[in-house]
């Protein structure tokens, strides 16, 4: 069993990143500019949006927060997005999700221009997926992509089954996987929440990508022999005896379904890094957009 190290693949992708970025300042170029739109005090979503600004600190970008209450109203917020659009020295932005539930997320998200949509979730962008274009590729599916190319894990050909139809990872994972491109070219099942005989299906794939959202819902019996899985669940368990208050768990059972595999990305240290890495290389994307 190898284990897929999202922290080694992520620091390489940052590091070349801020190599562009030195390059681009000694010729006098634009340097790379985030924005990040926070609604509300989610504490799950506040961690995430400093992480990433954070991330756009190391590699040498420029980087905005704007936040707002969760008081504000949808036409506030859909004009704070045209303010965006509309402010050239930003390049790209993410509207951290999910939204209070009296704002459209579909409306904020379809709002964003898609030349600075640098979380990939506009239908252009989605459009541009599926056709297999250029284009910015929604973060987390992307660094998937990424962890498979860096380990030349054998993709085409074999079947990929997908856990989740979210339309932020397991659907465009799907078509990812299904692409004619390297990595692809899979046969994908895609199985979602009415899927019947689950397990039956799982323990078909050569590579399993677990996105639920439930811990540790995938078992060593569920899994075939020399798999790659891939886990994309994050969850924050309560653990007094952990300094932080907590611990971290995938949407797979790690200590018994590793043995079984020939490559699996852990929680911590897994596709979390990855998303914030390609979320970083879409805004490098975006600069020439
Ligand atoms: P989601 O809740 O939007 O989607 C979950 C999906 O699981 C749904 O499509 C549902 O149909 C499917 N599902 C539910 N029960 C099922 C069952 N019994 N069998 C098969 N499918 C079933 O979640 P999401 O936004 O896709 O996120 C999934 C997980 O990934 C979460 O834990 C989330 O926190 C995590 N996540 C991590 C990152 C990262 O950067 N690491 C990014 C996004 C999401």
């Amino acid at each position: 069993m190898e284990l897929i190290d999202g922290i080694a693949v992520s620091d390489k992708l940052k590091n070349d990143i801020a190599q562009k970025v030195i390059e681009l300042k000694q010729k006098g170029k634009k340097i790379p500019h985030l924005a990040a739109v926070l609604v509300g005090n989610d504490g799950a979503s506040q961690t995430y949006v400093n992480a990433k600004v954070k991330a756009c600190e190391k590699v040498g970008f420029d980087s905005t927060l704007l936040r707002f209450s969760s008081e504000i109203s949808e036409l506030e917020l859909l004009n704070e997005i045209d303010k965006l659009n509309k402010d050239n020295s930003i390049d790209g932005y993410i509207v951290q999700l999910p939204l209070p539930k009296h704002i459209d997320e579909q409306k904020i998200t379809q709002a964003i221009s898609p030349a600075k949509d640098v979380d990939g979730f506009h239908p252009e962008s989605l459009g541009k997926l599926v056709l297999n274009l250029p284009g910015f590729l929604p973060a987390t599916p992307a660094g998937i992509v990424e962890m498979l190319r860096y380990y030349s894990i054998p993709t085409s050909g074999k079947h990929c089954v997908v856990i989740g139809r979210s339309n932020i990872v397991g659907t465009p994972m799907s078509l990812l996987m299904s692409r004619n491109a390297t990595p692809g070219n899979c046969t994908v099942t895609i199985t979602h929440s009415k899927t019947q005989n689950l397990s039956e299906i799982t323990k078909q794939a050569d590579i399993l990508i677990v996105a639920i959202g439930k811990p540790e819902f995938v078992t060593a019996d569920m899994v075939k022999e020399g798999a790659v899985v891939i886990d994309v669940g994050i969850h924050r368990i309560e653990d007094k005896s952990k300094k932080s208050g907590f611990r971290l768990l995938g949407d797979v059972k790690f200590d018994e379904v590793a043995p079984k595999c020939s490559y699996i990305s852990p929680v911590p240290g897994g596709v979390g890094p990855m998303t914030i890495a390609c979320l970083l290389k879409n805004t490098l994307l975006a600069v020439n957009s």
